[in-house]
């Protein structure tokens, strides 16, 4: 099924959506499960695919997800199945999770009869930003196989880092979360020659900068880390003239709830209280994107087992360290145990330590880790269902 699954891959490829609304990609899963015997929905506030495998023999329900949505990048990849879509790449393998996804719908229908309980496909628009998954799980596919499953699973192919074919997990947090902060200064503008005339916003919005970053540092656990970074930052116009305001944009990450409660209490009070201590006013939106990714501790060992029996224990890597990025699998992880498995798709030729990453350009994922893909989402499934 090898070259079938990366020709899969390939047609999405050259065609790359973005955000919610995917009907190209869709109908390229919907074709590529006709004839299965597979229960199919697609969504209504987004162009997602739901398939149910009812397996010959009753047992629990195993969730198995693959996301479909491409980036606004323009490829420079040069490959012969590049995106034909200017400003719209696969940057980040989503190609590559769908066909592996479809893959096992046909592996697992195959084994049907012997199946021991029912498998929900999970094809999911809108990872990058847009929470697909929340909708998803609005729409019901928690429930469609008509009880919530024991366990969920996610794949998501690595660019970099991870050599090909070594697959990568760990126990609680997999992914942080991310969220936004808004500030915006409110001073007084006037002359620069007399700034006690005015309410400069500047040196204040400097000094919030700064003291987040003293924030990261005093009122967090070194073992619970927090990261805060300030990407954008803008006031003013010219150099004799004071602005009225100030305004920055952050982004913040953190690996707990703990810590994300803290951080969305924490960051409006200490921009307020600057803000005040100076005579000005500030307010801080602390907008919460996704949450943390975490894994179950049961369900990660057992995923890393089912790497082991399948391919041996040196395609198993234990991650030390959990990703910076975020996920909306996250959503899924809330309600169901499961776990979210990395899988390196690094071309052989090319050092992983310093390989495009994932959302470049320049991303680049090899075939070679398409089967191994497919056949992972199949044993779990296969394995997991025949252990309860
Ligand atoms: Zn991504
Ligand atoms: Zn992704």
């Amino acid at each position: 099924m090898a070259d079938e699954i990366a020709e899969l891959r390939h047609a999405i490829h050259r065609e790359p959506e973005i955000g919610l609304d995917l009907p190209k990609t869709q109908a390229k899963v919907l074709a590529a499960l006709e004839g299965l015997p597979l229960e199919i929905t697609t969504g209504r506030a987004l162009s997602s695919v739901t398939a149910v495998l009812r397996g010959g023999r009753p047992g629990p329900v195993v969730l198995l997800r693959g996301d479909m949505d491409a980036l606004p990048v323009t490829e420079e990849t040069q490959l012969p199945y590049a995106s034909t879509v200017p400003g719209v790449m696969h940057a980040c393998g989503h190609d590559g999770h769908t066909a592996m996804l479809a893959g096992a719908a046909r592996l697992l229908s195959a084994r049907q009869a012997e199946l021991p309980g029912s498998v929900i496909f999970m094809f999911q628009p809108g990872e990058e930003g847009c929470a697909g998954a929340r909708y998803m799980i609005d729409e019901g596919v928690l429930d469609a196989a008509g009880e919530r499953p024991v366990a969920a699973y996610a794949l998501h192919l690595s660019s970099q880092r991870l050599p090909c074919g070594m697959f990568s997990t760990r126990p609680g947090a997999m992914l942080a979360a991310a969220d936004q902060i808004t500030v915006t200064v409110h001073g007084r503008g006037g002359h620069a020659s007399t700034p006690h005339r005015a309410a400069d916003p500047i040196p204040v919005a400097c000094e919030m900068v700064t003291a987040l970053q003293t924030l990261v540092t005093r009122k967090f656990d070194v073992f619970d880390p927090v990261v805060i970074t300030v990407g954008s930052f803008h006031a003013g116009t010219t150099d004799n003239v004071i602005p009225d305001e100030a305004v920055f944009l952050a982004t913040a990450r953190s690996f707990s709830q703990e810590s994300r409660s803290a951080l969305a209490e924490l960051v409006p009070r200490l921009i307020g209280d600057i803000a005040r201590g100076h005579g000005l006013t500030a307010e801080a939106i602390y907008a919460a994107e996704y949450p943390v990714t975490v894994n179950d501790a049961a369900e990660a060992a057992f995923a890393a087992e089912t790497v082991a029996a399948a391919f041996g224990p040196e395609r198993s890597e234990l991650a030390e360290f959990p990703i910076t990025g975020a996920e909306d699998f996250s959503y899924v992880l809330d309600q169901v145990p499961g776990a979210f498995v990395m899988l390196g798709a690094c071309p052989p030729a090319t050092d992983p330590l310093t390989a495009p990453t994932n959302h470049s350009a320049m991303a680049t994922f090899d075939d070679a880790a398409l089967a191994d893909g497919t056949a992972l989402y199949a044993e779990l499934a296969l394995r997991r269902l025949a252990r309860t």
